[in-house]
């Protein structure tokens, strides 16, 4: 995996070349490179389940490196509005449902170390975007070794049946129903307040 083409692909994917795509891709590299795997959209294809912690540039970039996508079930998002994504290897089964993985954050010091290794570039977007490029992974991020939980039926290939939501009757998939008494409800009916919608049909 090579910087130059990956950063070409993730401009073409997101839209734009920005100093986020340049850090999510070197991010996803770091983890990539950490966990051994070499082609993740080659050979190691479906060895990764990536959680990001925010929806940002990023996380495209991030997705394209892994080859990880929400519509895959393989791309998880935690909205913690943090730069920083957890990259599980499921192959490294350490217990029940339990993989290994490595946390990869951005460091804040990485800011600061763009205005004073590269001074002499303005703007300041291009600052940053030449520092995530040029300065060492330690330099760039943090690293932590976990370990995730990840129950089959959050898994990318998980088969599941569809219920109808006992109110709503809209179908409900890969067990997302609550069970209220002896009903099982669709989230919106289970816990009307996690609606993000207000319907306003007449
Ligand atoms: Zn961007
Ligand atoms: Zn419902």
């Amino acid at each position: 995996m090579e910087l130059e083409a990956l950063l070409k692909e993730a401009e073409v994917a997101h839209g734009h070349l920005c100093a986020g795509q340049v850090l999510g891709v070197r991010m996803a590299m770091h983890a990539c490179a950490l966990l051994q795997i070499t082609e993740p959209r080659g050979k190691d294809r479906k060895r990764l389940v990536t959680f990001v912690e925010i929806d940002r540039c990023a996380t495209d970039a991030i997705g394209v490196v892994t080859g990880c996508r929400l519509g895959k079930r393989a791309l998880k998002f935690v909205d913690w509005g943090k730069m920083a994504a957890t990259f599980v290897d499921l192959t490294r089964v350490v217990g029940d449902d339990l993989y290994r993985g490595v946390r990869v954050a951005a460091l804040e010091s990485s800011k600061d170390l763009a205005r004073q290794r590269f001074p002499e570039i303005e703007p300041k977007n291009l600052q940053q975007m030449t520092a995530y490029r040029e300065l060492s992974d330690a330099e760039l991020f943090s690293v932590e070794r976990v370990e995730v939980r990840l129950p089959a039926k959050e898994f990318p290939g998980y088969k599941a049946g569809r219920v109808a939501c006992a109110l709503c009757g809209e179908g409900i998939n890969y067990d997302r129903g609550v069970l209220r008494g002896d009903e099982l409800l669709c989230g919106g009916c289970s816990a009307p307040e996690s609606r993000y919608y207000k319907v306003v049909n007449p």
